[in-house]
């Protein structure tokens, strides 16, 4: 774990972590949904505002071109923390569910005809489903699913036999952000490239807690969210291979995408703007920077070494002191998630008390609905941990789950 005086700076940078609700200390334990933000991601974003702000790539004015300048070294900050090639395999959207949907609609679009197949799995988030539904409603092709075990790892027979030669495309998560199962991205990658079939990898979960090395995995096509990962909301990443990229038609028509446009014809502009239509989120894409920095400062081992000594002491607390919790995914190894239900009680209820206590958790389906349906019920309630958490903070959230399976009977 990280030692107490770390730890004790670490949070000094969020400001947020001070808060009291109903008269207690804030126990954040929502983290999965988004998590929170250190003061030097915020200075970046109010620098942003007041010493830099002017649009990107259109100026010869130097206040555009310092913009500019800070929005580019961040597309490069972000390749080599990912390990890309280059940073024009980098492409900024609005989110993970925009890179989705960019990929589903554009090479999907290119890959996916009537008759042929696609292959996602049952854990994952409405955005790696319903972009790809909305193809298919145009295309015609079948959607394929991997199913999970009783601990929830994804049934890795079950996805090699689910290739046929009409498998063009195969899309999951690398980590649930349900079950918290880290899925064997690599081995999934290579057993579709072994087909010829190209895939995108859903990194939202993955990126804040586990290191990413885009050509290590071999994945085409990769996917996150800034506002998972200490950074700005609003701003996403999707990675892909130049040589796919290149391939692909633009997914939205605007300014900033285009080399020249008339209305006998337009060609596009080079990678990445190709696929960066209308004025970015200047503003926010230079504060991944320091988001990144904050990460590399403590270690992406050190973080997931952390939330996962808080997952254990957490999940053997629960299961001790606890009559009646129910948890979904155990798989060895995952991410410092726990989905849960105290008996039949409904989430809605556990998590309106628990946040009465100060604890906040998320309750309901999780964007997940296939997946609830695979485990036979509505929703959960769901806690999980960023590098900032205690022992202090895991100890309040058990005895507060404790207290509401009391009042609840
Ligand atoms: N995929 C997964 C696995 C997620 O957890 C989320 C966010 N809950 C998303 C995709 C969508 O991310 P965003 O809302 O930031 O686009």
């Amino acid at each position: 774990m990280i030692s107490d005086s770390r730890l004790e700076a670490i949070r000094a940078e969020f400001p947020i972590l001070g808060r009291e609700l109903y008269g207690r200390p804030m126990t954040y334990l929502d983290n999965t949904a988004t998590s929170q933000t250190p003061r030097r991601v915020v200075d970046a974003v109010v620098s942003g505002y007041t010493q830099t702000k002017a649009n990107v790539h259109r100026g010869v004015h130097t206040l555009s071109q310092e913009a500019t300048g800070l929005q580019e070294e961040a597309r490069r900050r972000v390749a080599a923390w990912i390990g890309a090639e280059s940073h024009e395999e980098v492409i900024f959207t609005r989110g993970t569910t925009e890179a989705i949907n960019l990929v589903a609609s554009s090479f999907g679009g290119m890959v996916l005809g009537e008759g042929d197949e696609l292959i996602l799995t049952v854990m994952e988030h409405h955005a790696n489903i319903v972009p790809w539904q909305l193809l298919q409603a145009r295309k015609g092709f079948s959607i394929k699913v991997v199913p999970i075990d009783a601990e929830g790892r994804l049934d890795l027979g079950a996805y090699r036999s689910l290739f046929s030669e009409r498998t063009r495309m195969v899309s999951f998560c690398h980590a649930s952000n349900v079950l918290g199962t880290v899925n064997p991205v690599r081995e999934m990658i290579a057993e579709a490239h072994r087909r010829c079939v190209p895939v995108l990898v859903d990194g939202a979960q993955a990126a804040p807690h586990l290191r990413i090395d885009v050509r290590e995995l071999d994945a085409d096509f990769y996917a996150f969210s800034a506002h998972k990962m200490y950074g700005p909301s609003g701003i996403g990443v999707l990675y892909g291979k130049r040589a796919l990229l290149e391939k692909m038609p633009p997914y939205q028509g605007g300014g900033e995408m285009i080399e020249h446009v008339s209305f006998s014809g337009t060609t596009f502009a080079e990678l990445p703007f190709k696929f960066e239509a209308g004025t970015p989120d200047f503003v926010g894409i230079p504060a991944i920077v320091p988001a990144i920095e904050f990460m590399e400062e403590i270690g992406l081992d050190a973080i997931a070494g952390h939330e996962h000594a808080l997952l254990e002491h957490t999940t053997e607390r629960l299961l001790a002191e606890v009559p009646g919790i129910r948890l979904f995914g155990t798989a060895p190894g995952k991410c410092a998630i726990i989905s849960f239900l105290i008996g039949d009680h409904h989430p809605y209820d556990v998590g309106m008390l628990l946040d009465k206590l100060g604890v906040e958790v998320r309750t309901g389906h999780h964007c997940a609905q296939p997946l609830m349906e695979h485990l036979g019920i509505e929703g959960t309630v769901r806690a999980s941990f960023a590098v900032y958490n205690t022992i202090e903070e895991a100890d309040r959230f058990v005895d507060a789950v404790k207290r509401v399976a009391m009042i609840l009977g």
